[in-house]
């Protein structure tokens, strides 16, 4: 019945230990949907590596991680007066990302990390306020500095740069995100890097999304069928497999304005939108294969034509999903 993530448990914990004997300064992240796997399911294999500290998007999410893990965790997203945040709490490392957020923790003892602005522009204090924020630390367990670099080949330089400047003013680690985990070492002895997808869904080989069929409906042209009362296309077949958007399927983000060629893959796709037609990500007969109408809740209606034989009841089907939009019925280890 359910619309599955398979993962080869061998293969994939290689590639974990692998990761980690690379790059031992690494913070599993685990926040959102746990990367497809659920955060339940990465704080257990965060518990079994043995590191000692792992990263939340939110303060809404360290309940859920710590049922399973009971090293540190870091709150990625930064605090801000308004939030619940427990200041207190041993476990708890909090991002400050705003110098005045400084004097407001001031004298908490909470154990925080100081995040610097970098060219993501999302959060950070700026440069120049570096040495003075520096010195208004007391009262507070500094635990470092924390960088979140943009995508590409600039990431390092910037990250180098940046921490030298960041331990001049104050010795202490650097956290860093998106920086090849080879390249970490640049960034002091002590760096650690904060990672989700290079770590969790590092080695795509290791898994495998399939959908299960639950229908196979032979249609004639024109034989109505949806809930749009389309018309079919041709003599064929409608196939219905678990997997809908309450799972993720179909969504995708927006795309960044990228290349020409990034654009005028768009601009097909969307030509071909227009008229009606979206390829679904459920391969059948070794291809990809049209949606015949805009997924259901739960499941999705695939148009096969009379050519190809088709699935039956109870096959399953693999399909791509984009695994951040991701939620599984279930995660069944191999
Ligand atoms: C989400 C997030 C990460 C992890 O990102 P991945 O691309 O999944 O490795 C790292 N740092 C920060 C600040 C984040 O918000």
């Amino acid at each position: 019945m359910p619309f599955s993530l398979y993962v080869d448990r061998d293969r994939w914990q290689e590639h974990l230990r692998a990761f980690l004997s690379k790059c031992p300064g690494v913070v599993p992240v685990i926040k959102g949907n746990g990367y497809g796997f659920g955060r339940e399911l990465l704080a257990k294999q965060a518990a079994e590596l043995q590191v000692p500290c792992v990263a939340v998007g939110t303060y809404d999410e360290i309940d859920s991680v710590r049922r399973a893990y009971d090293g540190d965790l870091l709150v990625l997203s930064p605090w801000r007066p308004f939030l619940d945040a427990p200041l207190a709490d041993e476990q708890v490392i909090h991002t400050v990302s705003r110098a005045s957020d400084l004097d407001q923790l001031a004298g908490s003892g909470a154990r925080i990390v100081v995040e610097v602005m970098t060219s993501m522009r999302r959060h950070g204090i700026q440069r120049d306020e570096v040495t003075e924020a520096a010195a208004r630390l007391s009262g507070l367990r500094f635990e470092g500095w924390a960088l979140h670099l943009p995508f590409g080949p600039g990431a390092v330089p910037e990250a180098v740069e940046l921490a030298d400047r960041l331990r001049t003013a104050r010795e202490a680690p650097v956290w860093a995100s998106h920086i090849p985990p080879e390249r970490l070492a640049e960034l002091g002895p002590d760096a650690r890097l904060r990672s989700g997808t290079a770590l969790w869904l590092g080695d795509p080989g290791s898994r495998q999304v399939r959908g299960t069929v639950l229908d196979v409906h032979q249609v004639h042209r024109g034989d109505r069928f949806g809930y749009y009362q389309s018309r079919a296309p041709g003599d064929g077949y409608l196939v219905v497999i678990t997997g809908g958007t309450m799972h993720g399927v179909a969504l995708e983000p927006p795309r960044p304005a990228g290349s020409f060629r990034q654009r005028a893959q768009s601009v097909a796709r969307g030509g071909l939108e227009a008229v009606g037609r979206t390829l679904s990500p459920f391969t059948i007969d070794g291809r990809k294969r049209w949606f015949a109408e805009p997924p259901h809740m739960q499941c999705s209606l695939i148009w096969l034509p009379e050519s190809v034989s088709p699935p039956a009841v109870g096959d399953e089907v693999p399909a791509r999903i984009r695994y951040p939009l991701a939620t599984f019925d279930r995660v069944v280890f191999e």
